[in-house]
């Protein structure tokens, strides 16, 4: 499935309270582009409010992310003081099925968001976890990134046209 269940501008739209009473206990999160533009080491204070309304709703942040760097995952997901899993071969559904594992969830509460749809949208519909389509944080830098988006537009019209409100 090239489509999410839900889209929206960014991680901020995703309301920790709806969340919950979907009954999501893990959220899984990609973080380049999603919760933090490429080469910004360390969470914003915004992106740690975030976070921590999500653990008083019950959920717990577990960022799944595909880049390769030994320390990038590592530092920003220490500073946010949550698990992580690096270098994560979405859209394969295996790192999906370890964070799972590990927090002890099923797919039915589970989700995730990213900002890709042949990596984090793809993997998590192979999971079978619910689906979060955000828009990149930052375009610009790399133009492979414009390349992918322009890929990406028919599958994110779609979304869009069909997805619910949390
Ligand atoms: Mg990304």
């Amino acid at each position: 499935m090239l489509t999410a269940h839900w889209t929206g501008k960014s991680i901020f739209d995703i309301s920790p309270q709806a969340l919950a009473q979907r009954g999501i206990h893990l959220l899984l999160a990609d973080l380049d582009n999603t919760l933090s533009p490429y080469g910004v080491p360390e969470p914003t204070q915004q992106v740690q409010a975030w976070a921590k309304a999500l653990e008083a709703n019950g959920i717990t942040l577990f960022v799944l992310s595909n880049n390769r760097h030994p320390e990038r995952p590592k530092r920003f997901s220490t500073a946010l003081g949550v698990p992580f899993i690096g270098h994560a071969g979405k859209p394969k559904p295996h790192s999906f099925y370890k964070a799972m594992e590990q927090m002890g969830c099923g797919p039915q509460e589970t989700a995730i968001v990213g900002d890709q749809i042949f990596t984090d949208i793809l993997g998590g519909s192979r999971a079978g976890v619910t689906t979060l389509l955000v828009e990149p944080i930052q375009l610009a830098g790399n133009p492979g990134r414009y390349l992918r988006y322009a890929a990406e537009w028919p599958f994110r019209a779609l979304t869009k046209r069909r997805a619910k409100p949390l």
